[in-house]
């Protein structure tokens, strides 16, 4: 049998650890190791790689620990506007959406695109009538709002200042969610979901829903899903990079993916990190940042929660 694996991610940055209190930092551990064994339990009971990444991106979307689906940062407006994507690595289809709010859980909108659409990827209006036809229940404004990002939107709203999840002057923390995953088939899928950057303004979308720059999978070379500084990610096309550098340049998952992250987005100018699993089930984590939110569990028995480096 194939090794089957999972890895997940929410979020690189500048994760001092002065700013952090036991406390929430163990509310940290505990959420992603939740996520990571809820995602393992799936593929250990013969589940799809789609379906496990789908599970656990819902599950860091529901926590508002994290920058996506409840706790999204706040727009310029006040106003939520969250992306995602999805991709199966074993038959390239894939689904995304952006500009999208008042939806619980943007990946599981993501996958409908993918499954139940001529198309790939929706945006705003549209994507908000897809939901509706297919009778996604809406939440209201409450339900998202968590004070720690209305405090940060509140420091920089009527500045052209925008900036990532949790950062401060010096520090900075990207609270974008993925999951990578390898199952018992040796089918690979990437998933990832973000409310993007504090104050944004005019439709502005990041890396997360593009597919080839903070999503893809293929299980020819790897499935990955990135956070970071998007506008770098996307002139980058980060993760169809590290399938790139695998697929011509025959480097490993490891070094191609430390490649990228170390190397070719330093020299753009871009921070941040990504996870990435191939379908022998291997999993690298690289980031350039001090820390990143981050777990994987293996059927080789390896099982790892961390936070920074
Ligand atoms: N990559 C995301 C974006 O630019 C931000 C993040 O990773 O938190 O929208």
């Amino acid at each position: 049998m194939n090794t089957f694996s999972i890895a997940i991610h929410g979020g690189a940055g500048t994760l001092v650890k002065g700013i952090m209190t036991p406390d929430l930092e163990a509310k940290y551990r505990a959420d992603l190791k939740n996520t990571i064994d809820q995602g393992y339990a799936i593929l250990e009971k013969g589940g799809t790689a789609i379906e496990a990444v789908e599970q656990a991106v819902k599950i860091l979307e529901d926590s508002p620990l994290f920058n996506a689906g409840k706790g999204s940062v706040f727009t310029a407006t006040g106003s939520y506007e969250m992306d995602a994507s999805i991709m199966d690595g074993n038959t390239l289809n894939a689904g995304a959406v952006s500009l999208i709010n008042g939806i619980k859980n943007p990946i599981s909108l993501a996958r409908d695109v993918m499954e139940k659409s001529e198309h790939v990827f929706l945006a705003g209006d549209g994507a908000m009538q897809f939901a509706k036809q297919l009778d996604y229940k809406l939440e209201d404004d409450a339900y998202f709002y968590d004070e720690f990002r209305h405090k940060q939107w509140l420091e920089i709203k009527d500045t052209d200042s925008f900036q990532l999840d949790h950062s401060t002057k010096k520090d900075s923390k990207f609270g974008t969610v993925g999951a990578v995953a390898c199952d018992k088939d040796g089918n690979t899928a990437a998933a990832t979901s973000t409310g993007g950057m504090t104050n944004k303004k005019w439709g502005r979308v990041g890396d997360s829903p593009m597919i080839g720059a903070g999503n893809y999978a293929n299980n020819k070379t790897c499935a990955i899903s990135c956070t970071g500084s998007g506008e770098f990610f996307i002139r980058g096309v980060v993760a169809y990079d590290v399938a790139c550098l695998i697929e011509h340049k025959n480097l490993s998952l490891r070094e191609a993916s430390e490649e990228v992250i170390n190397n070719r987005i330093l020299e753009l100018g871009g921070d941040g990190g990504l996870i990435a699993v191939d379908a022998k089930g291997n999993i690298a984590m690289p980031f350039n940042t001090e820390g990143m939110y981050r777990g994987f569990k293996t059927s080789r028995g390896q099982e790892e929660v961390s936070i920074y480096k």
